[in-house]
């Protein structure tokens, strides 16, 4: 095969997608190639808008649109709706893995990650904001969902700490969880049960 270095490079990238290796990443350019105007145009604009649209609210942690407001407490838009329950993930892949069950209907609040030991790092998470929230929006519980890790149960307890003195509801998902089992890696039918029967700490 000829190297043709836009092509090469564009490979390079591609193959760095989850669970895309080089030969299908060849076979995705290839069909972008040969498609130039149906497929290859509309995916060019649409990263485009996602990448400068597109970011993380950095008081809810939700993806959000620069279209709408979502900054700080008084005008991010995701808190306009009423719900009285917040649901802790670490990221958002673990938020989307929960709406697809459909079991879960409240607000989110996506942490950026968890807690390693360090207690500087624990400073990016977005915790306080989530003190915040509870607070001001008449939460009356918190299911804090981090993944069966030591990370993501160090995680839980660090928020547990943090909210104990306010007059909220926390529950866990229900043990049965696999040990190491990250949210989003969880089937449906799992992680419904885990939710569904979880326990209040
Ligand atoms: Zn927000």
């Amino acid at each position: 095969m000829m190297e043709i270095k836009e092509i090469e490079e564009l490979i390079k990238a591609v193959s760095k997608f989850p669970g895309l290796g080089p030969k299908s990443a060849r076979r995705i350019i290839l069909k972008l190639i040969n498609n130039k105007d149906e497929i290859m145009k509309p995916t060019i604009n649409a990263l485009v808008n996602v990448y400068k649209n597109i970011s993380r609210c950095n008081y809810c942690g939700v993806l959000k649109s620069s279209k709408d407001e979502c900054n700080g407490f008084s005008n991010c838009s995701y808190l306009q709706k009423k719900f009285s329950k917040i649901c802790v993930v670490e990221n958002i892949a673990d938020q989307w893995s929960i709406e697809s069950t459909n079991i879960y209907n409240g607000y989110f609040h996506i942490l950026g990650g968890t807690i390693s030991g360090k207690i500087d790092k624990s400073q990016k998470l977005i915790i306080d904001s989530l003190v915040e929230r509870v607070k001001k929006q008449n939460i009356d519980e918190v299911i804090v969902a981090t993944s069966a890790t030591v990370e993501g149960q160090t995680t839980a307890y660090y928020i547990e700490e943090t909210l104990k003195d306010i007059n909220v509801k926390i529950s866990k998902l229900a043990q049965g969880l696999p040990v190491g089992g990250q949210i989003e890696s969880l089937d449906d039918g799992t992680l419904f049960s885990a939710f569904k029967n979880r326990t209040q700490i």
